[in-house]
């Protein structure tokens, strides 16, 4: 750098800093507008260090800032190179004060990062309001789930009283009692029947079948036995199950509930438990 320049580089931070006053500030305005690409690259990284300093203080100077350096300068007796040292210095203790904020773009720049902060932050909180939403939607979907359930079983309990109705008001429904054998002489049982639209079995009193084991219902017509439905009791020994008609059986002469293995069998090999009397 020559020797003629050097009150150029003196002027530079004064200039980013907005501190340049009268003959100084439009000498080095001149100077600028002249082009020099030293003092360029100089005002550049002057405000980039500004705009760094300015990011981590984020708050507009105080204006007796500016005022007390002003006044320092106007002080100095020898005037130029004092106010080198002095902008110099005044330069430093900016950055730490964040005296860059009054550089605009710089001052854009650091508001610009800490708007970046602020939607990062507003980000996270919408990312946990999100993951709150989500978790209610589980949840209700949830609850959604279990009332569905229950408004199957509520449907299903409506059609069986539906059809129970039905059949009792046909004059061909027999109404069927089953009485306990001896496994269980206190089970009790009753069937619903209608030859053309099936019926219904209520049991009583039976205890809890074993691990693996299951009740089945059987229809002996003209001495055989055929499957009509498997059930099992619950923790009052009640038990229910809707029967099918039987496909060419006009009259069945004797019910009767025998404990099978699970999955039921084609002809019993279980303890009867219930039979109805020969009708
Ligand atoms: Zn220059």
């Amino acid at each position: 750098m020559s020797p003629a320049h050097e009150e150029f580089d003196e002027l530079v931070a004064g200039h980013v800093l907005g501190a340049l006053e009268g003959e100084d500030a439009s000498r080095f305005a001149a100077h600028l507008a002249g082009g020099c690409a030293a003092c360029e690259r100089a005002v550049i990284d002057y405000q980039e260090a500004l705009a760094r300093a300015a990011a981590a203080v984020r708050e507009a100077p105080p204006a007796r800032v500016r005022h007390a350096l002003l006044q320092r300068v106007g002080e100095a007796p020898a005037r130029r190179s004092r106010v080198g040292q002095v902008l110099a210095w005044a330069a430093s203790v900016a950055l730490a004060a964040g005296i860059a904020a009054a550089v605009s773009g710089s001052w854009v720049r650091a508001r610009y990062e800490a708007r970046l902060d602020q939607l990062a932050g507003e980000a996270a909180g919408l990312r946990a309001a999100l993951a709150a939403q989500v978790q209610t939607v589980f949840d209700l979907r949830r609850k959604l789930d279990e009332q569905e359930k229950t408004l199957t079983l509520v449907k299903a309990q409506a059609a069986e009283q539906e059809r129970t109705l039905a059949l009792l008001g046909d004059p061909e429904t027999r109404l069927v009692s089953l009485a306990g054998l001896a496994p269980r002489p206190q089970a009790q049982g009753r069937i619903i029947w209608n030859a053309r639209a099936g019926g219904l079995l209520v049991a009583a009193d039976l205890p809890a079948p074993p691990e693996g084991k299951v009740y089945e219902l059987w229809a002996i017509a003209g001495g055989k036995p055929l499957p009509a439905g498997l059930f099992t009791v619950d923790a009052e020994g009640k038990g229910r199950l809707a029967v099918a008609p039987l496909a060419g059986v006009a009259t069945v002469d004797v019910f009767a509930v025998t404990l099978e293995p699970a999955g039921g069998v084609q002809s019993p090999t279980g303890a009867m438990y219930l039979a109805s009397k020969q009708a």
